[in-house]
């Protein structure tokens, strides 16, 4: 697949933001590459582990954008307050529908309103589980709009009212929605041609077939008394393909009889 270029004039796209001035980014923004655009209480936390590594490099050309916005500023009074009481009672605070519905209208600023073109997300232990698929329908968008709770998470009428769609990174509860942004970013970025060096490496990877991958082995060729396997020596790559297959037949048999069972009811179609 292409990769657009990196150094051409006249490309790179402007857009309004609500980062403070400090943490802005020098990174170039390609017209038209993908943007995630993150609606959070802590934007400092970004773009965190998305900074390093393949991710770190493509943000840096301007492969794909990441614009933190700060809820603090959208709050209200003196003290910017974005949280209030529960109403019914209980433990915690809720985040506000006016604050957060202010910082959402302006991520909406620039962005299609068509949920395909532009997926708006809240992160939250209720929504969908997350997987492999969602970072594929991501990745084909123009980019995304992620709305990080914290607390006791956020008033429901901001949910109904942006027609936010709800994703769970898993089932277990995080104190906010941060972690599981940049999770979801970054199994998304690394979908968009030319993030990953070698784009044919995530054709084979866990998921992509809905199988877990194969073991994967490098030199030394022995290990503690342990060799790598014959086959992956040599040199025949039939063989080799069909060592794979089975190994990720029979570990996804083992450890995910939901996937295997999709599996074989994808094969008797
Ligand atoms: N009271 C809520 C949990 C709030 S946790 C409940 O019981 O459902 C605070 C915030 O952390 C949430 O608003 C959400 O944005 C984030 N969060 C917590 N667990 C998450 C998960 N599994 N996936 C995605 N976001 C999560």
């Amino acid at each position: 697949m292409p990769v657009p270029p990196t150094k051409s004039h006249g490309r790179l796209a402007i857009s309004a933001s609500a980062k403070p001035r400090e943490v802005m980014s020098d990174t170039p923004r390609l017209k038209g590459a993908w943007c995630a655009k993150v609606v959070t209480l802590f934007p400092e936390l970004f773009p965190g582990v998305l900074g390093a590594s393949l991710t770190g490099k493509a943000l840096q050309r301007g492969l794909w954008a990441l614009e933190p916005i700060d809820l603090r500023i959208f709050g209200t009074g003196k003290h910017r307050q974005v949280d209030d009481t529960p109403a019914g009672g209980g433990a915690g605070l809720v985040m506000k529908p006016d604050v957060v519905g202010r910082a959402l209208s302006m991520a909406a600023t620039g962005a299609p309103d068509d949920p395909a073109r532009w997926p708006r997300v809240y992160l939250s232990p209720r929504g969908k589980p997350f997987t492999q698929a969602h970072a594929q329908r991501f990745a084909q968008a123009e980019g995304m709009t992620l709305l990080c709770g914290r607390f006791e998470g956020v008033d429901e009428r901001v949910i109904e009212a942006f027609g936010l769609e709800e994703v769970s990174l898993g089932d277990f509860v995080l104190t906010g929605g941060e972690i599981a942004a940049q999770a979801m970013i970054d199994a998304t970025v690394r979908l968009i041609p030319g993030v990953l060096g070698n784009a044919a490496s995530t054709e084979d990877e866990s998921f992509a077939a809905g199988l877990l991958e194969h073991p994967q082995y490098t030199q030394p060729r022995e290990w503690q008394g342990r060799a790598v396997p014959e086959v992956l020596l040599s040199g025949n790559h039939g063989e080799i393909a069909k060592w794979r297959r089975a190994q990720a037949e029979r570990l996804t048999r083992e450890r995910r009889p939901d996937l295997w069972a999709a599996h074989l009811a994808r094969k008797d179609e």
